[in-house]
């Protein structure tokens, strides 16, 4: 049975040259980088380049960028560390309601202790939050501002850019969770005025479990985890230079291949929208139409659960998601559909299909011909549509 893989919002295969740039790190270049001899001068050096080659894709500096464990370890880490450096100036916090899990559990972790006083913004019918809204609600005694680049689920794309020039011109520091958006558009944090962002480096096909920390030099981040002095003293521990490696190596190709890959993707990914929308009726287009991440679509299906079109498509041989990973093993709505304003029962059929370099139009034509005719039959079978609600 032919298998598709629509799922790179929850994770991407890491590419065949990653692996390949990643081998010699285990194999060869295995030293500790702290140690005094060749060994591990080698492995110095290729976290030295690393590092080089993912602040030039951010367009900062080498010194602002902190390596870690990922996405979610980048966003607990800047929501508690900046939440304490700038504790005597207030504990007011701004976000947006359609955050990931790691920064709105994060914030309502930090209520409950009684270490932060959280603005959750509404957001628009797209999912998007505006800078005025922003301006409005930030207090003489707002520390931070924490705002994805673009969303998970939905792949809407927030005005960051006009978000940054808000915060900047009010003297608060703005975070922005771009696990999305690196790798996938261009991501500039001296344009945009972005003082801390956040990435990973398995959403942008590199190895899982690394990521990285940018914070404007200036900026207090305190040490999050003490110990060998790591990362300028920020995050102590042998580095996973492997991974670290693997990271940048992806992040290069992705930047290099950027506009050939998002042209192929934006192609198929119109394709599969109107082949959606063409052929299933009352469906709904969930996110912004026109700005949102090249590899994304999703839609609603009335009257049926996503999951069960997940179990029928797995049994095609389809990989797709229903709201973001992380909530789809449970039966909550997704919080992001249902803060755009769609009802408990519209959020619960919700289908994410997202892209990759490596869809092929032959796949597209394969998910047209099999999700149709699985969805007349789910649909014959719910109450909801007998009645014809
Ligand atoms: C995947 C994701 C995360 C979490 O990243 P991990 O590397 O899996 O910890 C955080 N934010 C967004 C927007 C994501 O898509």
């Amino acid at each position: 049975m032919q298998r598709v893989y629509l799922d790179n919002a929850a994770t991407t295969m890491v590419l065949p040259e990653v692996v390949e740039a990643m081998k010699p790190y285990f194999l060869e270049y295995y030293g500790n980088p702290s140690s005094l001899h060749s060994y591990a001068r080698d492995a110095y050096k290729g976290l030295d380049e690393a590092r080089k080659t993912v602040a030039s894709a951010l367009n900062c500096k080498s010194e602002e960028i902190i390596f870690t464990g990922g996405g979610s370890e980048g966003d607990n880490t800047v929501l508690r560390g900046i939440a304490y450096s700038y504790r005597k100036k207030g504990k007011h916090i701004i976000t947006s309601a359609v955050e990931h899990h790691a920064v709105l559990h994060t914030l309502q972790a930090m209520e409950r202790e009684g270490i932060a006083e959280v603005t959750y913004l509404p957001v628009d019918e797209y999912g998007r939050v505006s800078a005025e809204q922003v301006e409005a609600a930030i207090r003489p005694d707002t520390v931070l501002v924490s705002i994805m680049y673009a969303n998970n689920e939905v792949g809407t794309i927030m005005p960051i850019g006009k978000i940054g020039a808000v915060c900047r011109a009010k003297g608060v520091i703005f975070h922005t969770d771009a696990v999305q958006a690196v790798g996938h558009i261009p991501v500039d944090v001296a344009k945009d005025n972005i003082d801390i962002l956040t990435l990973a480096a398995h959403k942008f096909h590199g190895p899982k479990g690394v990521g990285a920390i940018y914070i404007k030099k200036g900026v207090r981040l305190p040490a999050f985890i003490l110990g060998g002095g790591q990362e300028r003293n920020k995050r102590a521990g042998t580095e996973n230079v492997a991974g670290i490696v693997g990271m940048a190596t992806a992040l290069h190709h992705q930047i290099e291949h950027m506009e050939e890959n998002t042209k192929k993707m934006l192609f198929l990914r119109d394709k599969l929208m109107r082949g959606i929308a063409e052929s299933i009726p009352d469906v709904k287009l969930n996110g912004h139409p026109s700005e949102r991440l090249p590899n994304n679509v999703n839609y609603s299906i009335r009257y049926i659960e996503g999951e069960s079109i997940l179990l029928m498509l797995d049994l095609n041989g389809i990989a797709a998601s229903s709201g973001s990973a992380c909530t789809s093993g449970s039966l909550d709505p997704s919080h992001v559909l249902l803060s755009m304003g769609l009802t408990h029962e519209v959020a619960h059929g919700s289908l994410r299909l997202t892209l990759s370099e490596f869809t092929t139009e032959q796949e597209i034509d394969y998910v047209l011909e099999v999700l149709p005719p699985i969805i007349q039959r789910l649909r014959e079978m719910s109450p909801l549509y007998k009645k014809g609600e």
